[in-house]
C-alpha cells in the first residue's frame, strides 16, 4: 500500500510499504477513504516532538471502510463505514470506564519513555504519532490497523459525505472539549481563542454552540480571521494591534471570562519572552514557545478558565504563574477524550447545526502529501486544512480549491 512516511526533520515522503495485518483478535483493518493533515503533524514534521523514527507512518485523522476484523470484534463487521478517534483506548481500564479515554492505561506500551522524559507517565496511544505515544502506524495511508476496534470504530450510518464527518476524529471534538472545559455561562460569558487554525476555528464555533455571549479569535493571518468572521466571531490581528489592550477594550476592561490557547508549543508573537523562547528552543534549552499561553493568562478575567487544547512538549519557564494565582484561574488541558464526543457531535452535524467541511481549503491525492505538508506548514496559498484521498491520482501542483 501507499503511505506517508516521516523520514526525518522536515522530510516526509510517500512510499509503498507492506499492508497492515491483524495482530490481535480485537483489531480491525480499515481501508482509508479520507485522511487529513493536522497541526500536530507539523510538530512531528519539524522535529519538536521527540521519539519519531525514520519510516513511521503519519496521520491520525482518517476514516474509511472496515475490510477485516479479528475474531473478538463484536460491534463492527466488514463493509461498515467508520470514523476512528485519533487516540487509542481499551474501553475497559479505570480511566476509559470514567470516560477519560485519552488517559487509557492499556493502549500505550511505551509509557516508560514518557516517564524518563517528563518524570511522569503520558497518556494512551495515538495513531501516527511519536513512539512516546506507542508508535502506532497512522492513517495517512491506504490501510490502517485499528486496535481495540470495538471501542475505536464509530459507525456512520447516514450518507453524509466524508468531508462532513472526517473531523470527528480530532479537530472538532478537540475544539469542542476546549470550549466545554470553559464551563461557559450561556448568554453571559465572553470567550477568547488564541490561534485561528483548524482547532481554534472549531473551538470558537463550539463556544458559540455552548452559548457564549461573544467569541473573539486572535491570529495574524487575514484569511484565517476572515473564516472565523463569517460565523460572527470577532477578530483581533495581533500584528496590527496590542492584543492585551484590544481584548480589554472588547470586554469593558475586564478581559475575556475564558481563554482558549489553540496554539501550543510553537507560538509566534513578540516581546522579550517570545524572543527568549525562540532562542532557547533553538539551543534545545526549552521544548516550548509559550507566547500564546502567556497572553492567555495575562488577558483572562479573574476567576476564569485557561483551556489548552494546543500541544505542549516539555518544561516551560517565564510562565506568569503569579498572575494566574492572583486572578484565581482554572487550567484545563490535555489530549481530547475524543470517544466521548463523536456521537453527540455527529448528532449536531446530522441536525445541520454545523458543517465541519467549512475549514477545508485543499483537497488532493495522498501522493501530493509532501507538497501539502509544506504548503500547510508555511501557511501558503491560504492553507487552513488539507484532506487527502489515499486512492486518488496526483494532479501535479495542488492549488486552493
Ligand atoms: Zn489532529
Ligand atoms: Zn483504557
Amino acid at each position: 500500500m501507499k503511505a506517508v512516511l516521516w523520514q526525518g526533520t522536515n522530510h516526509v515522503s510517500v512510499e509503498t510499504v507492506p499492508d497492515p495485518t491483524l495482530l490481535l483478535p480485537s483489531d480491525a483493518i480499515v481501508r482509508v477513504s479520507s485522511t487529513a493533515i493536522c497541526g500536530s503533524d507539523l510538530h512531528l514534521l519539524d522535529g519538536f516532538i521527540p521519539s519519531m523514527e525514520k519510516g513511521d507512518i503519519l496521520g491520525h485523522e482518517f476514516m474509511g471502510e472496515v475490510v477485516e476484523v479479528g475474531r473478538d470484534v463484536k460491534t463492527l463487521k466488514v463493509g461498515d463505514r467508520v470514523v476512528i478517534p485519533f487516540n487509542i483506548a481499551c474501553g475497559t481500564c479505570d480511566y476509559c470506564q470514567r470516560g477519560l479515554f485519552s488517559a487509557c492505561d492499556n493502549s500505550n506500551p511505551n509509557h516508560r519513555m514518557a516517564e524518563a522524559l517528563y518524570g511522569a507517565t503520558s497518556g494512551g496511544g495515538l495513531f501516527g504519532y511519536s513512539h512516546l505515544y506507542g508508535g502506532y502506524a497512522g492513517g495517512q495511508a491506504q490501510y490502517v490497523r485499528v486496535p481495540f476496534a470495538d471501542v475505536g470504530g464509530f459507525k456512520i450510518e447516514t450518507d453524509l459525505p466524508d468531508e462532513q464527518v472526517l473531523f470527528l476524529t480530532d479537530i472538532f471534538p478537540t475544539g469542542y472539549q476546549a470550549a466545554e472545559n470553559c464551563n461557559i455561562v450561556r448568554g453571559r460569558d465572553v470567550v477568547a481563542v488564541f490561534g485561528a487554525g483548524p482547532v481554534g476555528q472549531f473551538a470558537a464555533r463550539s463556544a458559540q454552540m455552548l452559548g457564549a455571549a461573544k467569541v473573539i479569535i486572535v491570529d495574524r493571518f487575514p484569511e484565517r480571521l476572515r473564516l472565523a468572521a463569517e460565523a460572527g466571531i470577532e477578530t483581533i490581528n495581533y500584528e496590527k494591534e496590542d492584543v492585551l489592550i484590544a481584548l480589554k477594550e472588547a470586554t469593558g476592561g475586564r478581559g475575556p471570562d475564558h481563554v482558549i490557547d489553540a496554539v501550543g508549543l510553537e507560538a509566534h508573537g513578540h516581546g522579550p519572552g517570545a524572543l527568549l523562547d525562540t532562542a532557547q528552543q533553538k539551543m534545545k534549552l526549552t521544548f516550548d514557545r509559550i507566547t500564546a499561553l502567556r497572553w492567555a493568562i495575562l488577558s483572562c478575567a479573574k476567576g476564569g478558565t485557561v483551556s489548552m487544547p494546543g500541544v505542549y512538549g516539555g518544561l516551560v519557564d517565564k510562565l506568569p504563574l503569579g498572575a494566574a494565582f492572583a486572578k484565581g484561574l482554572t487550567f484545563k488541558m490535555g489530549q481530547t477524550h475524543t470517544h466521548r464526543y463523536i456521537r453527540p457531535l455527529l448528532a449536531h452535524i446530522e441536525a445541520g447545526d454545523i458543517d465541519p467541511s467549512f475549514v477545508i481549503t485543499h483537497r488532493a491525492a495522498l501522493a501530493d502529501a509532501p507538497q501539502l505538508y509544506k504548503t500547510f506548514r508555511d501557511k501558503h496559498d491560504g492553507c487552513i486544512k488539507v484532506v487527502l484521498n489515499p486512492w486518488g491520482e496526483s494532479a501535479g501542483e495542488v492549488k486552493r480549491a
